[in-house]
């Protein structure tokens, strides 16, 4: 369950921005965006493993680190809420507060109550736990008892699959079967152990389509979460949520603070909003909507995780900027992002967003 292709593309990412840069976050796309106030975004944060680092570098944070992400929060006065919790602010008439952040733990190892949870207690911290509930009582992973435990102390349990699978390799029209047989699964085991499904979904791995976001829209999920980094936004894409992933070697403090002072580049439209790159369309070419009301258009750069280049062209319309960006070469990795960095009119301030995208037949990363 280690996404070592996705982290390696996020840290080939990371080389290809210069520093002075920083990082900006970004939402998924959606069609019915309303400006935002910078009120109306979150950073939420990605976890795996804690205190695993040696076993599972490209998935785990240290202990230390872990402790001086949320001593940062505290003592800049984050408000720390569950996912769950910060979407119903988010969605509210009130918003949010501008420092807000979640905190997710996708698959459920066992270092997150060995590890994380002393710490976030201490703190005071609630989380976001995404369990794939074929793995609950194995090694190295929490068993149900324990699960209900961190459901008593406040902390969220999430859907992150049954089985764990890597649903877009099945044929397109095979896709939304799969994946409902297996949320089926879990919705069972779900049930069984905790009395009631969750509200959340975050995907295995971090891939998406909108034939699986539908069957959780079928279900009453209220979002499904992805894998991109970026800031999530009132008007993105509720079920394409992105998270910054934490590992050892993004972690430091001050990758830590450029995340969490990132914003989101308000992309009102994204096409295709399929991730899915066949023979015919690689490389892929990605047109996004963007409103400019906060940013400096001339700033506005492209990056392709993989260290290719890109090219972008812009235009206007209806008082957005319409972009359409493309890698100068073939994508060859099974998941590449597509990101889109601007500065802020004053130069202060990043924005971010970015686009996933995945070749189905190429090999998923090494469990
Ligand atoms: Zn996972």
């Amino acid at each position: 369950m280690l996404h070592k292709t996705f982290f390696y593309t996020m840290a080939a990412l990371f080389f290809l921005i210069p520093a002075a840069a920083g990082f900006t976050g970004a939402p998924a796309a959606d069609r019915s965006s309303a400006p935002g106030p910078k009120q109306e975004q979150i950073r939420a944060f990605i976890y795996h493993h804690f205190g695993m680092e040696d076993q599972y570098p490209s998935t785990s944070v240290s202990v230390d680190q872990f402790k001086d992400h949320l001593d940062y929060l505290d003592t800049h006065d984050y408000t720390v809420l569950t996912l769950g919790q910060a979407l119903d602010r988010l969605f509210s008439e009130k918003g949010v507060s501008e420092k807000t952040a979640v905190i997710s733990i996708d698959d459920g190892y066992r270092s997150v109550w060995d590890n994380a949870l002393p710490l976030l207690e201490k703190y005071g911290y609630p989380a976001t736990i995404f369990i794939a509930t074929a793995y609950v009582g194995g090694d190295n992973y929490l068993s149900w008892d324990q699960i209900q435990q961190l459901r008593k102390k406040g902390f969220e349990i999430g859907n992150h699959s049954h089985g764990h699978a890597y649903f877009l390799n099945k044929p397109k029209e095979e896709i939304a079967d799969a994946f409902e047989a297996d949320l089926k699964k879990s919705h069972a085991q779900f049930r069984r152990h905790l009395g009631h499904v969750p509200e959340l979904y975050a995907y295995p791995a971090g891939e998406y389509s909108p034939e699986m976001a539908d069957v959780l829209k079928k279900y009453d999920y209220r979002a499904g979460a992805a894998q991109k980094s970026g800031v999530i936004h009132r008007g993105g894409d509720r079920f394409a949520l992105p998270r910054f992933p934490m590992n050892v070697n993004y972690a430091e403090m001050e990758s830590f603070e450029e995340k969490i002072g990132m914003n989101a580049l308000e992309v009102t439209k994204a096409d295709p909003e399929s991730p899915l790159v066949t023979p015919k369309n690689n490389p892929p070419a990605l047109e996004l909507h963007i409103r400019k009301n906060k940013i400096n258009p001339d700033g506005l750069q492209c990056f392709v995780s993989g260290e290719k280049d890109c090219k972008m062209e812009i235009s206007e319309k209806n008082k957005e900027l319409v972009v359409e960006v493309r890698a100068d070469d073939a994508l060859t990795s099974r998941r590449t992002l597509y990101t889109l960095t601007a500065p802020s009119k004053d130069g202060s301030e990043w924005f971010w967003y970015s686009h996933s995208w995945v070749i189905p037949e190429k090999k998923p990363p090494q469990q």
